[in-house]
């Protein structure tokens, strides 16, 4: 059994904070480097250009790339044969959050209470975590801020199994459009099919931590992927909502067994500033 002092899982969230809000992680910058050679609209390779530009700033400056600096979403995978001492799991992590946003001048925009208060909780706390026990004796870290503007235009739905495969398609792409300029695109956009409901909205969350590069290794699943970035990018979004044909950079689909009498599907939707770091303790 290996010990893992909770100290070292704070300094890594608090780093991994802000590494992911000031670094724009490669696969994304390539595909809107791509997306400029692609687009045909001159507004829309010119907001391109804004964006890398403005994703470099922030990495030389070691600034936030966007002001919404995001719910911290914090992935764990903690191997069975490790033995947490120090304190609560979930305090350290909220701790590490608290300091990252806090030294890092990252924006706070946690509320209280969903519906009543809505009092800031002035340092971003809670973070929303998912836990995941797994083999071995290392802990894996994956911080995934999330900004509001994408996480608001996501969607889910039960579908039936009649409606098959082309229901599938038909509620994502209604999704996106339905989106319309409100995510920021170009936009990533996480799929999540089966399981039941909640299953198939987390898979969609850990769809937008594959490369948008990656395709799934799933043949069936990668045409799916491909199909719909063709008919995403046939929409006439564009970048920044003007127009053009680089709606979308990358879909990453993930799916589950699920249930002989149910079809969920839910449709993650993440902005160009789609970020996420991780670490191994
Ligand atoms: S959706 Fe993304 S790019 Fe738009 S404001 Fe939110 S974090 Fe920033």
């Amino acid at each position: 059994m290996r010990t893992v002092n909770i100290n070292e899982i704070i300094e890594a969230v608090e780093r991994l904070c802000q590494e992911s809000n000031y670094n724009l992680n490669d696969d994304i910058k390539n595909g809107l480097k791509k997306g400029v050679q692609t687009e045909m609209s001159e507004n829309g390779k010119e907001i391109l250009e804004q964006i890398i530009e403005n994703a470099e700033i922030a990495r030389k400056e070691r600034m936030a790339i966007c002001q919404d600096t995001g719910m911290a979403v914090v992935f764990l995978e903690i191997g069975q044969d490790v033995h947490i001492t120090g304190g609560s799991l979930t305090d350290a992590i909220n701790e590490g959050v608290r300091r990252g946003y806090d030294k890092g001048y990252l924006r706070k925009s946690v509320v209280n209470d969903p519906v009543f208060e809505r009092i800031n909780t002035k340092d971003n706390t809670p973070a929303v975590i998912h836990y995941n026990i797994v083999d071995g004796d290392k802990i894996k870290i994956t911080v995934a801020p999330k900004g509001f503007g994408s996480e608001n235009m996501s969607g889910l739905k039960m579908l039936t199994p009649s409606e098959g495969i082309e229901g599938v398609k038909r509620f994502i792409i209604e999704t996106v459009d339905k989106a319309g300029p409100n995510p920021c695109p170009p936009i990533i956009v996480g799929v999540g099919i089966g399981g039941t409901m909640e299953k198939a909205a987390l898979l969609a969350k850990k769809a937008l931590l594959r490369p948008i590069d990656e395709r799934n290794s799933e043949p069936r699943i990668r045409e799916l992927e491909l199909e719909l970035l063709e008919s995403i990018n046939r929409l006439g979004i564009g970048p920044a909502g003007l127009g053009g044909r680089v709606t979308a950079l990358g879909v990453n689909v993930e799916v589950f067994p699920t249930h002989i009498a149910g079809l969920p599907v839910a449709v993650n939707i993440s902005c160009h500033v789609t970020r996420h770091s991780e670490a191994v303790i």
